[in-house]
């Protein structure tokens, strides 16, 4: 049976999407083609992306979709993000799509929103270009849905902000140039007004990568908990509004919640694509998976769902309803299509086992389900 019978490996054409968009997605399915998937299951291995890999993303463009031209970026448009997430996740690489979308639509976005025009000239061109990987610190030990209750604060010494806490959880916490760190500037304010975003530069004393993480699925993704001991930071390396931080980390959400929406749809278009190939070669019984109706029946509802969640993410107008939705739904696609592999599903050898563990932490990080879906609820009363 073909593959394109089914519309959930080939996407829908979308009245959001445009020639500019199209050209960018065929790039990035050429690179995710011939420089990701020959090489990642090593990456994997070694639990991080190459830094030269990272640098051709750079070359490519890929790390300046939405940025200006100014500093080497192509501003385009969040659809630009949208594509660019989907044909990463359709890598079958959670890990290696994770580390670059989190370097240019996690981390890199607070520089670009409100760093000041000194901060943008010194920092973007290399993190366009890929030569400086960003993070995003934000979740603590003891604090992650709950950004409010974070402790880890900065005290203003003369022109210094002198760091002290600890994060968890974060994303190319162990090999990045530049961290974007979360901290309390003003702990005795009110929570929204109390939390500063800082540059903080790999190698500034005080700050330790304190363990690498080891992790279910995203593999090929560096995770950290980092510690700041008395971690001086020059006060000119502020980001936006002293106090602005916990509005500068929801506005941020925002693009981050659709991005991930997006790459958990690219990953369901995938992981669909690659069990329609297995059931239509695979026999029991007879004849083979796919001419059973039920796993064809369920095959067709996941596509039909995958789609609608597509559409979702391409109007971009609740971006809560997709990071809930998306999120939730690449694991039910990702259960369906380890259930019609078999005993090969399980097998650390096959594709769909990796991405079904990839999958898994779509539903917790960059805003659990139920913190989406109180976002969701809040606006359906009237
Ligand atoms: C692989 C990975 C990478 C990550 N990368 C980063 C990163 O780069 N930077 C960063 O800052 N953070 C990062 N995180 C952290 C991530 O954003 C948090 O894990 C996430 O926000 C959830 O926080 P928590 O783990 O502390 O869970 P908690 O806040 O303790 O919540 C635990 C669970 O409780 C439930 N829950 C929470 N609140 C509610 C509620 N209001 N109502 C009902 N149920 C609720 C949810 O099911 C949730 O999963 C990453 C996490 C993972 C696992």
């Amino acid at each position: 049976m073909n593959r394109t019978v089914t519309s959930a490996p080939e996407s829908l054409p979308s009245p959001y999407f445009r020639e500019e968009h199209e050209l960018l997605r065929r790039q990035v399915r050429r690179f995710v083609e011939t420089e990701v998937k020959p090489f990642a299951s090593a990456w994997e291995e070694q639990g991080c992306v190459p830094r030269e890999v990272l640098r051709r993303m750079g070359e490519l463009g890929f790390f300046g979709i939405r940025y200006p031209a100014q500093y080497g970026g192509s501003e385009l448009d969040a659809m630009g993000s949208v594509v660019l997430a989907e044909e990463l996740g359709r890598s079958t690489f959670g890990g290696v799509a994770v580390t670059a979308l989190v370097h240019s639509e996690m981390a890199s976005v607070h520089i670009a929103n409100f760093g000041s025009a000194e901060q943008k000239a010194r920092f973007m061109p290399d993190v366009i270009a890929g030569r400086t990987i960003t993070a995003l610190a934000v979740t603590e030990p003891d604090a992650g849905s709950d950004v409010k209750s974070i402790r880890t604060n900065a005290r203003r010494e003369g022109d210094s902000f002198v760091v002290n806490g600890a994060k968890m959880f974060i994303t190319n916490g162990v090999y990045a140039d530049l961290y974007c760190v979360a901290a309390k500037t003003a702990p005795e304010s009110r929570a929204s007004q109390s939390i500063s975003m800082l540059l903080v530069e790999k190698g500034t004393p005080g700050l330790k990568i304190s363990r690498a993480l080891d992790k279910h699925g995203w593999r090929s993704s560096d995770t950290a908990e980092l510690a700041f001991e008395d971690c001086r930071v020059p006060a000119d390396h502020l980001l936006g509004r002293e106090g602005g931080g916990f509005y500068a980390i929801m506005r941020n959400f925002q693009n981050e919640r659709l991005v991930l929406g997006a790459m958990a749809m690219g990953e369901a278009q995938e992981a669909l694509g690659l069990t329609l190939d297995y059931v239509t070669t695979r026999k029991a019984f007879g004849s083979t998976l796919y001419e059973k109706q039920v796993v064809r029946q369920r095959l067709a509802m996941l596509a039909a769902q995958v789609e609608a969640g597509r559409q979702l993410v391409d109007c971009t107008r609740e971006v809560s309803m997709v990071k809930a939705y998306c999120c939730e739904l690449v694991n039910e696609v990702m259960y369906a299509c380890v259930q019609f592999h078999g005993g090969m599903g399980y097998m650390r050898e096959s594709t769909i086992e990796r991405m079904a563990r990839d999958a898994r932490v779509h539903s917790i990080g960059g805003g659990a389900t139920e913190v989406m879906l109180e976002e969701v609820a809040k606006r359906l009363r009237r």
